[in-house]
């Protein structure tokens, strides 16, 4: 596997500046395409399975944070407080807090549980500069993050149901988890007391996991401060893990913020919250696909998706034509021509480019291209509407192979 800091910086995708300072990495246009499509894919699966998504802001009153319990169990991870007109405000380390809020904004009936609630937001650790590095030790993280307010009844079902989306979701990007892991608490004050409430969180995941048929383990001293969590392990070329997914079940926030719902009794009760990740961050998400795939993404992913190279200048305006063509329908296209070199040196340079479409003499006047594909396959040629009709749909599919089988 390859270092994701290396292949960064090569392919163009992001790079850091001191000025900003460590761990807070920018993305280049290219970083920024993978970025996009993958957080445009998750809203579209979130959307599909009833989530509806709110923004919430980066920031925070100081006393938030002190009725959540990051103030006491998280501060050593958290930015220093601002100071602003006496009052003291603080970067956000998660997004539960606010939503709790806006739930809390609002009443509701056991009618509209589940209500899931989901937000692809900022939030912000104060990891120490001596392990930062491209995007997997960062500063400023956005999470593909929701939290689910559910009955007790609903808990086990919700989390499961994450947990399948995580599956699709590795599919389509084409990596597979190392390992499940359910996180418990371990000895140290780092942990909210509530044995009870530890004991109920901890057999409702383990039901979930036991009926989704994976294999896990147990990992005493890695559960959240506030509750016990599925931790979805990847891992690197060298063999080390990272939690990329997590699927948590938290009674613990809900009673901090006192939320509520009208039960069919006409009384009010307290829900739960599940919280989860379906790819976690969108840096380590995109790390671990540049490192699993060498910067050869699945073509729904690349930066650029099919390159078009006249083999002459006299092909040249079909091959712009083709371009166009392949943007009005959504793909990320560039033509390379002749003044980039021999055919030869052309198609090395664009090795990591999913589709290559050769248009010599004999193809421009038959309105045909000779497709190759990054695998090495090549095809005979075929008429240029068919492999844009084909492709698109393998891209709209979120595919992972390259042609129809
Ligand atoms: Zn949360």
């Amino acid at each position: 596997m390859h270092d994701h800091r290396k292949l960064g910086r090569e392919l163009g995708l992001f790079g850091s500046d001191p000025l900003i300072g460590a761990g807070l990495p920018y993305w280049l246009p290219d970083g920024a395409v993978v970025r996009h499509t993958l957080e445009e894919y998750i809203r579209e699966e979130e959307r599909r399975a009833g989530y509806r998504h709110v923004y919430s802001p980066v920031l925070g009153k100081r006393e938030l944070y002190e009725i959540s319990g990051h103030w006491s169990h998280y501060r050593d991870d958290m930015f220093p407080p601002m100071e602003l007109g006496g009052e003291q405000v603080v970067l956000r380390p998660s997004l539960c807090p606010h939503h709790a809020l806006i739930y809390r904004s609002r009443d509701h009936s056991y009618r509209e549980l589940p209500l899931r609630m989901a937000e692809l937001g900022g939030m912000y650790r104060a990891e120490l500069s001596g392990v930062l590095g491209g995007l997997t030790r960062v500063r400023g993280i956005h999470l593909n993050d929701a939290h689910i307010f559910c009955t007790l009844e609903q808990a086990a079902g919700e989390a499961a149901a994450a947990l399948a989306m995580i599956g699709r979701a590795y599919a389509a990007m084409g990596i597979r988890a190392a390992r499940y892991r359910l996180s418990l608490p371990g000895p140290g004050g780092k942990y909210v007391e509530a044995p009870e409430m530890w004991q109920r969180a901890a057999a409702l995941l383990t039901e979930v996991l036991d009926s989704s048929g994976v294999d896990y383990e147990a990992a005493p001293g890695e559960a959240a401060f506030y509750g016990p969590k599925i931790d979805v392990q990847v891992a690197d070329g060298a063999g080390r893990e990272a939690t990329l997914s997590t699927v948590q079940i938290d009674f613990h926030q809900p009673e901090r913020f006192g939320l509520r719902y009208l039960g069919p009794d006409g009384a009010r009760h307290r829900p739960v919250m599940v919280h989860r990740s379906i790819v976690g961050s969108v840096e380590r998400a995109v790390a671990h696909l540049i490192e699993e795939h060498g910067g050869a993404f699945p073509a729904w992913l690349a930066p650029v998706q099919l390159v078009v190279l006249p083999i002459s200048d006299d092909e040249w305006d079909r091959a712009a034509d083709f371009v166009r063509q392949a943007s009005g329908l959504g793909l990320r296209a560039e033509l390379a021509g002749p003044e980039r070199g021999s055919l030869g040196a052309r198609i090395r340079s664009a090795r990591l480019v999913p589709y290559q479409a050769v248009i010599g003499a004999r193809e421009a006047a038959a309105g045909q291209v000779a497709l190759r594909l990054r695998d090495g396959r090549r095809l005979d040629a075929r008429p240029g509407t068919e492999v844009l009709a084909a492709l698109a749909a393998l891209v709209a599919a979120r595919s992972t192979a390259l042609w129809p089988e």
